[in-house]
């Protein structure tokens, strides 16, 4: 059985919690996409972390870890990851890694700096993680496969072709110092020293995992609206953040993915610039930001302060199908507990006319948001577990947000502990 966790905005909805929550109860747990760009913020009985590159079942003994074909597989990061964490006193945590997955080279995070600096004011907020020349090569077919670091022919070859092209950039485009191969070459003989140890066909791996029986969940990076094909391109991420893309990044057929859990967030926030359409500011979005998550609405990565905004339904509800949700968590409920009122954005109005349905960005940039306003609750709703103990104004709220989205809430997270929530 294979289920799947992934977020239905701009990321940030608190899919790391609802992971580490439902590996309790799962075998294998497995990052499909993305790379160290994002970050999950995860408290548990170790204490609280921030998690890039490593899958969030990582805290439990009875799970194994997959870094799935589909990532941006920064080797020395996930040293880092793995040594931080066990240097905390979690128990080394059994990971495997694709001997598919392409190698987040130091070139990538490089060239993403300098792209930047080369666009300056026009930049696109990139985490300069190097996730957008990585996909770049992968697909331009110069990437490195894991696999490849054991081929040391075809390594050789590889690098010296692959530097010819990039210092003929470094050179005339961007003006920095060039790669020298052969320092290239060593540093990947590194990188396949630390790697060794996890390298597996991970695909086959949970195609016999699953023909006995085990749970496989599927931990999605950022959310629908950061997809480079239905999120507000060119402002997205470079690698797909939907579901569907689970079974591609974790090579599994798509039929297995039996459950796909969106994580929603009671109200907006989003990192990057990008469209955003139920954006708020000045005091009213400090007072949310500095209340928001646990300590505050800032990156787990680049620490940026996030921008802030209400529950957004038209996004939520194009977010949550384009995931192809069948149940939906909806997050950091108890964050709203201070509002008298609360807006939120029902429609958006494109040159006059008023529309219930998410659009190309193009039409996204004329969007004006259009509210209904909620009476809030006033109450601190942490340390409640069962729906009929919420106040009224709060199921209210939940109520009409699951009616916009079309999905049922499932559960709902009242804190950011393991064991907050409320399952209805
Ligand atoms: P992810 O990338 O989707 O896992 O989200 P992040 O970890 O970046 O952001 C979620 C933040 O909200 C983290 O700081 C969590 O600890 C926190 N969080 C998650 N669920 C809740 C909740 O229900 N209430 C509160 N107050 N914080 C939460």
């Amino acid at each position: 059985m294979v289920k799947a966790i992934v977020g239905a905005n701009w990321g940030d909805e608190g899919k790391g919690k609802i992971t580490d929550m439902l590996a309790e109860q799962s075998d294998i747990i497995v990052r499909f996409q993305g790379g160290s760009n994002a970050g999950h913020t995860i408290i548990n009985d170790y204490g609280k972390f921030a998690l890039h590159l490593l899958p969030s079942g990582v805290f439990y003994n009875h799970t194994t870890c997959i870094i799935g074909n589909g990532v941006a597989l920064n080797i020395p990061y996930l040293q880092k990851e793995i040594d931080d964490i066990v240097s905390k006193g979690v128990p080394k945590p059994h990971i495997l890694v694709s001997d598919r997955a392409q190698i987040l080279m130091p070139y990538h995070i490089d060239f993403d700096a300098y792209e930047e600096e080369r666009l300056g004011g026009k930049a696109f907020g990139s985490t300069k993680s190097g996730i957008a020349p990585f996909y770049s090569d992968k697909y331009a077919k110069i990437g490195f496969q894991v696999s490849e670091l054991f081929d040391e022919d075809t390594l050789t070859e590889k690098v010296a072709r692959v530097t010819e092209q990039k210092n003929i950039m470094l050179e005339h485009m961007y003006h920095k110092p060039l790669i020298n191969p052969e320092e290239l070459l060593s540093t990947l003989h590194e990188y396949r020293d630390i790697v060794e140890p996890y390298v597996c066909d991970t695909s086959l791996y949970i195609s016999n995992a699953l023909k006995e029986g085990k749970t496989v969940l599927l931990e999605g990076q950022l959310g629908t609206l950061k997809d480079p094909d239905f999120g507000i391109y060119p402002m997205v991420t470079s690698s797909s953040t939907l579901a569907a893309y689970g079974a591609i990044g974790a090579g599994i057929p798509p039929y297995e993915i039996k459950d796909i859990i969106t994580v929603v967030k009671a109200y907006s926030s989003a990192v990057g610039a990008g469209e955003f359409v139920s954006e708020i500011f000045g005091d009213e979005a400090d007072e949310l930001r500095r209340r928001g998550g646990d300590g505050g609405e800032f990156g787990a990565t680049t620490g940026r302060p996030r921008r802030m905004g209400w529950f957004d339904a038209v996004a939520s509800r194009y977010g949550v199908r384009m995931q192809g949700a069948t149940e939906v968590a909806l997050t950091v409920l108890d964050v709203l507990g201070y509002l008298d009122e609360i807006p939120v954005c029902v429609g958006y109005e494109i040159d006059g006319t008023v529309t219930k349905d998410f659009p190309v960005t193009a039409k996204l940039k004329k969007a004006k948001p259009v509210y209904e306003i909620l009476p809030g609750w006033k109450e601190e709703i942490r340390g409640i577990t069962k729906y009929e103990d919420l106040p009224e104004n709060c199921r209210n709220y939940i109520e009409f947000i699951e009616k916009e989205l079309g999905v049922p809430i499932t559960m709902v997270s009242n804190g950011p502990g393991r064991h907050e929530i409320i399952h209805r």
